[in-house]
């Protein structure tokens, strides 16, 4: 695999929300440590604590987006391609990655019923029926959705009612269809209705297994996962098949999870979401540098899970979220070294 094949497979942008009320109003800091320039791509971090003089670290990516940018605005520039490659029978992962509170969840759902407010996964909806409502009348589509989550290191289904006191699932692989969750739901949609609905069911499973939903979304890595199936009469008067994956991931905050004095099974949890954490970003940066010979898919249940879905002919866009305060310097930093490692 050449260099600039693999690194145009992988995306990395950059999302700043904008200070809230409550940053805004704390009048001990001094505004946000965070500037674009969104024709360079370019983010210029200020750490807070260091003199004026000290140089201000400059970092470049595929595109970035600061507090005034719009969700369709993100969703044009650095996902609509991706999708088109998936409806072309190709694989493809938006992930959002970032520290808890930064617009992860923001980016990948947004609110729903705004229409300027809808993030990536339901214009990623309407995008996907639109392009079938108008493909020609020979082809045949067949959209299935699953809905996911890895908790400590643990597969849950979200569309299986029963997910409170549901099982773990287990990862197969098979020569035809690659790596799988093994009897994970899967559910057939034929319109956006149908397939909002199924989010909207998987997102009130998740809600109600968790006795603290702010705690456990930071915690947990949701995935999305849509198979469009195109089949459609080649020049021999058979059927020809396309099959392409999207998975759309809300990653488990990238906070140090291992605060002083945490011990027993808070530290081992902790562990967990850092391991899967630091697995996908080891891959993704064998990826972008054309590593070919070997990219460590099985140091976690996620990287194993999107094997094929990562590398080879399939798509990558990285989000990494950052919030502009001044007390989240460290973070923020860290943030953007992992996305840059990421390019
Ligand atoms: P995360 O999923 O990373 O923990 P959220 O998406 O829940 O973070 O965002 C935290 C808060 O910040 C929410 O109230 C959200 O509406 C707000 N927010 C996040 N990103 C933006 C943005 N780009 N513009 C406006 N508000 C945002
Ligand atoms: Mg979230």
């Amino acid at each position: 695999m050449s260099k600039n094949k693999s690194s145009e497979s992988v995306k990395v942008v950059v999302r700043c929300r904008p200070l809230s009320r409550k940053e805004e109003a704390n009048v001990s800091s001094a505004g946000s440590i965070v500037d674009m320039d969104l024709r360079l791509g370019q983010v210029v971090l200020r750490n807070p604590r260091a003199p004026p003089s000290e140089p201000q670290k400059t970092f470049t990516f595929d595109a970035v987006y600061d507090g005034n940018s719009k969700q369709r605005d993100l969703y044009d520039e650095s996902v609509r391609p991706l999708i088109d490659s998936v409806l072309a029978g190709f694989n493809g992962t938006i992930f959002a990655y970032g520290q808890t509170g930064t617009g992860k969840t923001h980016t990948m759902q947004g609110a729903w019923m705004d229409p300027d407010q809808r993030g990536v996964i339901p214009n990623a909806f309407d995008h996907i029926f639109t392009h079938i409502s108008r493909s020609q009348s020979d082809r045949q589509y067949l959209v299935r959705a699953s809905y996911l989550e890895i908790y400590r290191e643990e597969v849950r289904d979200l569309l299986d009612p029963n997910h409170s006191g549901a099982r773990a699932l287990e990862l197969r692989e098979s020569p035809d269809t690659g790596v799988y969750v093994r009897d994970l739901t899967s559910c057939v949609c034929k319109s956006v209705k149908e397939i909002e609905e199924v989010m909207n069911v998987g997102n009130q499973v998740r809600a109600v297994a968790a006795t603290d939903m702010n705690e456990h979304s930071s915690r947990s890595h949701t995935l999305f996962l849509i198979t469009v199936e195109c089949s459609q009469p080649g020049p021999d008067g058979r059927k020809h098949i396309r099959v392409g994956r999207l998975n759309l991931v809300d990653l488990a905050g990238s906070e140090r999870q291992a605060k002083t004095g945490v011990r027993g099974e808070r530290l081992k949890e902790a562990a967990k979401i850092n391991l899967s954490l630091s697995a996908l970003g080891n891959v993704i940066s064998a990826l972008a540098d054309g590593r070919s010979g070997h990219v460590p898919y099985r140091d976690s249940k996620l990287t194993r899970l999107l094997q094929d879905s990562l590398g080879g002919n399939a798509r990558t866009v990285m989000v990494a979220t950052l919030g502009p305060a001044p007390q989240h310097y460290d973070e923020t930093l860290t943030t953007l070294r992992y996305a840059n490692r990421a390019k």
